[in-house]
């Protein structure tokens, strides 16, 4: 089975922001933040956005991340590994 990393705290990954090179926070699963928060995000690939929740098939988990000095928030893919 594919898991996905983060989610599983087998690791971490870094995201540095885009406004200000300051490391980013993971804020979690975009399923479990996307509700109050949608309003906010940046998403990458906005395009993707709308079939991700049905689509397991690329073994990619999405992620928010939000910058803790300007408070950007960004969408990432990833990776989940196989377990
Ligand atoms: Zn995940
Ligand atoms: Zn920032």
């Amino acid at each position: 089975m594919f898991v996905c990393p983060l989610c599983n705290q087998i690791e971490q990954q870094q995201y540095i922001c885009p406004n200000c090179q300051q490391a980013m926070a993971n804020e979690g699963r975009v399923m479990d933040y996307f509700d109050d928060y949608s309003a906010y995000l940046d998403i990458e690939g906005m395009k993707l956005f709308d079939g991700y929740l049905n689509d397991g098939k690329d073994h990619e988990c999405p992620h928010v991340f939000s910058c803790l000095k300007c408070s950007k928030q960004v969408v990432r893919f990833i990776d989940e590994v196989e377990f």
